[in-house]
C-alpha cells in the first residue's frame, strides 16, 4: 500500500509557512514502513531539532481505480480517521531552500500516525470538525469545509496520476497552528467533542 499526502490543503495553513495557494493539490507520498504501529509512543528522531505535528483527517481506499471523476470518487473510500503527518520541519525547510524532495523531513518511520478507523456514513465528511490538542490546550483547529480540494476533488486529483489501491491512505491535509513537539508531550486527536486517540511523544 502507498500513503499519498496532500500539502497546502487549507489556505490558513499555507500562509502560516508563507506558501502561495496552489491552484492543484500539492502532492507527496510517504511508504508505508512511515505508519506507527498501533499502540507505540512517537520517538523524535536524531535529525530533527524542530520536529511538527499535523493533524490531519485520513482517508482509506477501498476499490481499485485510476482516472476517478469526482463525482464518483464518494464510491472509492467508506472510512477515515483523523492522523498525524508528523514533519522535520528544520529539514523541509532546508530541502525546499535547495529544490531538492522533501521525503527525508516527512516519510521517515513512524511519521504517519493513525487514530481507529471510523466509517463514513455515520458523518458528513465536508463538514467535519477536527482538533488537535497538545497537553490540553488546542493548538489546531480545523473544518473540513475550509479545505481548497475537497475529497472527492482530491480523489480525482490524485488517480490521475497514481492508481489507488484497495488499503491506501490519503493523508488531507492540515489546518493552521503547526508547531514542535517535546519529549514527553501528549497529543490528543479529537473529532467534534469526541477524543478519537491519544498519542505520546517520546
Ligand atoms: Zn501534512
Amino acid at each position: 500500500m502507498k500513503i499519498i499526502c496532500i500539502g497546502r490543503n487549507y489556505a490558513d495553513h499555507a500562509k502560516e509557512l508563507n506558501n502561495q495557494i496552489p491552484e492543484e493539490p500539492v502532492v507527496f507520498l510517504k511508504p508505508d514502513s512511515a505508519i506507527l504501529p498501533k499502540g507505540n509512543a512517537f520517538f523524535i528522531p536524531e535529525f530533527s531539532e524542530n520536529l511538527q505535528h499535523e493533524i490531519e483527517v485520513v482517508i482509506r481506499i477501498n476499490r481499485l481505480g485510476k482516472h476517478i471523476e469526482e463525482r464518483f470518487a464518494s464510491r472509492y473510500y467508506d472510512e477515515f480517521t483523523l492522523g498525524i503527518d508528523f514533519t522535520a520541519r528544520d529539514l523541509q525547510s532546508k530541502l525546499k531552500a535547495k529544490g531538492l524532495p522533501w521525503e527525508k523531513a516527512k516519510a521517515f518511520d513512524g511519521s504517519a500516525f493513525l487514530g481507529p478507523w471510523q466509517k463514513v456514513n455515520e458523518f458528513d465528511l465536508n463538514d467535519l470538525n477536527f482538533s488537535l490538542l497538545k497537553n490540553d490546550e488546542p493548538v489546531q483547529i480545523g473544518s473540513t469545509r475550509d479545505m481548497l480540494f475537497s475529497i472527492d476533488r482530491l480523489i480525482a486529483e490524485v488517480s490521475k496520476y497514481f492508481t489507488l489501491k484497495i488499503g491506501d491512505l490519503i493523508f488531507t491535509g492540515t489546518p493552521a497552528g503547526v508547531g514542535a513537539v517535546q519529549t514527553n508531550d501528549l497529543l490528543d486527536l479529537k473529532l467534534g467533542d469526541q477524543s478519537l486517540a491519544q498519542l505520546r511523544v517520546k
